[in-house]
């Protein structure tokens, strides 16, 4: 009886269909905006699919191209600008094929050598955008939340490590308002409480208002005060703290700096924009998020240590089945021992082989792409009168105001737009000087978008 392993003539045909639809589609540069469809509509549609006699590759593909993906938005399309939208390459997105064909673990060098070096040759460069100096190394890993808690796990072993009277108090660590999501509820994984400071008037993070929220802690909080998180672009408005500041105080008061630029990352590749990160060679630890501004395929985050060290005394596992690798070929480095999860893919092999193909001044271009978007939107944003820029585009970001409206007005154009097919553009909140404001957000990574994608999406404002 033939096993679902075994190669027949129905494997042949589903994978030349599989083949052909996947060179369709990262062919085409314009997929349909797919809208969301409630589940049970979704079931009501394509019934139920997992049966014990299976539905057949056939059929379950036929569902999933006419039905399924289509209720999905393709983060590529060039008229998403919602969230953190995505572009990965095309040598990315195939290769990715090639990482799960190739079925490699990404735990070890043992079993994962020649993709682990793949995936440090990618993460060579990463370093060197950060200007950390000479050992600090990362390690791919699902994205920025997990990026995030890695390195705050490390952070925390690293101060109860250095004092155990440490080990008697509950963590504490500093952040920003503007700090992603995933800093607070990262925190409550590794059960710390988090302090929240105000940004000063250019709405960043500085050295001065971090020292000020230290030196207002009382004495046990100062004890139990572990980490300071600046950001590198946010991810609403793209706002990068004052790192360089923000370092002195941690040197000054012995914090572990991290620095998560999970979307702003890429920039540090743009010349143009590179100046505003000066103070990030100064971190114990960076987030910077692939999948978002480096154009790779979901899932790709990364993390970076200053010290490899002290993430490996933070996360290394310990089997007894783990200790038999004699062959010297199978000692190096295992991204294991650097981040929370132990099997792992090898993430970072699609943005190795798309940097090995196009090499990196092709990144810095279609980044610098981003930026030009960003500052484009802004001068049509300014030119017409029924709009208005919130601030001046951080990095990809531009936040604007449609005059006269109100929060129902901005979700049902994004409503609208989103139901023609037309565009994916998401109001926002932002808040100044205690008054918070619904507005309108752009954030840019696809280089494919155009200035006249941006002229239409503006126009159906009015
Ligand atoms: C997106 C983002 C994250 C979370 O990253 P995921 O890859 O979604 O887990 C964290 N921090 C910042 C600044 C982000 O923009």
């Amino acid at each position: 009886m033939k096993s679902m392993h075994s190669i027949d003539m129905e494997t042949v045909e589903m994978t030349l269909d599989i083949m052909k639809y996947a060179i369709n589609r990262i062919s085409n540069t314009n997929p349909e905006l797919g809208s969301p469809v409630r589940e049970e509509e979704l079931l009501n549609r394509v019934g139920e699919t997992v049966t014990k006699e299976g539905i057949g590759g056939e059929k379950a593909f036929q569902m999933f191209k006419d039905v399924l993906v289509k209720t999905a938005v393709p983060a590529d399309h060039p008229r998403h600008l919602a969230f953190v939208p995505a572009a990965p390459t095309r040598a990315a997105t195939l290769f990715d094929l090639v990482t799960s064909a190739s079925s490699m673990h990404g735990a070890y060098w043992m079993t994962g050598g020649g993709g682990i070096f793949c995936e440090n040759q990618a993460m060579k460069w990463l370093v060197s955008l950060t200007g950390l100096p000479e050992g600090a190394f990362g390690v791919f890993t699902s994205g920025g939340t997990s990026a995030n808690l890695s390195a705050m796990i490390a952070a925390r072993e690293a101060w109860r490590d250095r004092n155990e009277d440490n080990r008697a108090y509950k963590a504490l660590l500093i952040t920003s308002n503007g700090a992603h999501s995933s800093v607070k509820s990262m925190a409550k994984v590794i059960d710390a409480d988090i302090i929240l400071v105000d940004d000063d008037e250019d709405d960043r993070l500085t050295g001065k208002w971090l020292q000020k929220a230290i030196d207002d802690l009382s004495e046990l909080d100062r004890k139990r005060l572990f980490a300071v998180v600046a950001t590198g672009g946010t991810t609403n408005a793209g706002i990068i703290d004052e790192l360089d500041t923000v370092a002195d105080v941690c040197e000054k008061e012995n914090l572990w700096y991290h620095v998560d630029a999970a979307y702003g990352g890429g920039a540090l590749a743009a010349p143009s924009v590179r100046h505003l990160f000066t103070g990030i060679e100064r971190a114990d630890s960076i987030t910077i998020d692939p999948h978002k501004w480096m154009f790779s395929p979901y899932d790709c985050g990364a993390v970076i240590y200053k010290d490899l060290e002290l993430a490996k005394n933070a996360h290394s596992q310990k089997g007894s089945y783990l200790d038999i690798f004699k062959d010297p070929g199978a000692q190096g480095f295992n991204p294991s021992d650097y981040q929370i999860q132990l099997t792992r893919r090898l993430r970072g092999l699609p943005l190795w082989f798309s940097l090995a193909m196009h090499g990196t001044d092709k990144y810095t271009e279609a980044i610098e792409r981003g930026l030009e978007l960003a500052q484009n939107a802004a001068q049509q944003i300014e030119a017409a009168p029924h709009l208005e820029l919130v601030r001046d585009p951080s990095l990809s970001c531009v936040l604007f105001r449609r005059v006269g409206w109100n929060p129902d007005n901005y979700r049902d154009w994004t409503y609208d737009n989103h139901k023609a097919g037309f565009a994916l553009v998401t109001p926002t909140k932002w808040t100044k000087n205690g008054k918070t404001e619904t507005i309108s957000r752009f954030c840019f990574i696809n280089p494919d978008t155009t200035e006249k994608d941006i002229e239409e999406i503006l126009a159906s404002m009015k």
